[in-house]
């Protein structure tokens, strides 16, 4: 690391969202010095730009949060590659290396929900904990999970938004997913929501059925994630998570879920244990700091 402390060094991140590309550059704990964005053109475009706003930003690592599916696992030959996606250019492209080849700096890549699980367990409401679920519901659904202080990858990574959940017997569905009739996304995502009740989510805030069969989808979600991976905290996030009355709505219903069979004082805390995003929408770009300085440190 020459003669920079860690507390000096330029760590530049990079969340890749499917729409817009945010660049920032910051230091180790977390401050974000500067950031700008910029739309995610195909790949052609972007990258010459994306290489150029770094380099000329002088950061000494990258970490980059990436839409999935994509390869995280640095022994695999698609390691920092995009997979499928419908994104035009993207499919199969070696985004990594591309970065990489470019800029010549250590560089962490993992996909934009494990560095938002990543930003919230190194500065924000999981900071201290070591095994964390990180859940978003938006346009799609994603989930990061963090085991023991470390990113879950495994095969590729967790994919928790598409797991098949018990639609209510009066729910037609219409699932949004095009792989499943009943999966989480496909039925609770926002443009699910929007699909079943006739107007975009953020129009129907009063109208408690809505919350009501959106939460009993989140909780049982959340009563998977929680026998699965025994979290010490879920954090939520993501657009549909703008309606403050789920939280309360999905504590309970968790509770309700798991029927007991679980006891940890962590469950017997719901408004800590299930707990609202704390990084006021910085959380990935922040994880991305901390995945460039992993990757800096060698951690
Ligand atoms: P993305 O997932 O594309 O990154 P968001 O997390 O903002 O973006 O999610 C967008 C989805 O969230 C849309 O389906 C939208 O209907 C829904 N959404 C956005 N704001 C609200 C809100 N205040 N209340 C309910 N749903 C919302
Ligand atoms: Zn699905």
């Amino acid at each position: 690391m020459g003669e920079k402390s860690m507390g000096q060094v330029r760590i530049g991140a990079l969340e890749a969202g499917g729409t817009k590309m945010v660049c920032a550059v910051g230091l180790a704990d977390g401050t974000i010095l500067e950031q700008e964005s910029m739309p995610t053109d195909v790949p052609e475009k972007v990258i010459p730009k994306l290489a150029e706003w770094f380099s000329s930003h002088d950061v000494d690592a990258l970490g980059i949060g990436a839409f999935g599916p994509t390869g995280v696992n640095p022994r695999s030959p698609k390691y920092g590659y995009v997979l499928e996606t419908p994104k035009s250019g993207w499919r199969g492209f070696d985004f990594l290396g591309s970065m990489t080849s470019r800029l010549g700096v250590p560089t962490g890549y993992d996909t934009d929900v494990n560095v938002a699980c990543l930003g919230e367990a190194t500065y924000g409401c999981a900071r201290g904990l070591d095994v964390v679920v990180y859940l978003t519901i938006g346009t799609g659904i994603g989930a990061g999970v963090m085991i023991d202080g470390h990113l879950l990858h495994g095969m590729l990574h967790p994919e928790a938004g598409h797991i098949l959940l018990g639609r209510r017997p009066a729910d037609p569905g219409h699932s949004v997913c095009p792989y499943h009739e009943d999966c989480f996304e496909g039925l609770a995502a926002g443009p699910s929501i929007e699909r079943r009740w006739g107007k975009p989510a953020v129009e129907l805030a009063d109208r408690p059925e809505v919350w009501e069969l959106e939460s009993d989808y989140i909780a049982q979600a959340l009563s998977t994630y929680v026998l699965c991976y025994s979290p010490q905290r879920i954090i939520l996030g993501g657009g549909v998570m703008k309606q403050m009355q789920l939280l309360d709505l999905v504590r309970s219903k968790v509770t309700a879920d798991l029927a007991g069979y679980i006891s940890a004082p962590e469950l017997e805390d719901m408004d800590t244990y299930i707990v609202p995003n704390s990084l006021h929408e910085r959380q990935g770009i922040m994880g991305c700091v901390e995945l460039g300085r992993r990757a800096l440190a060698g951690e």
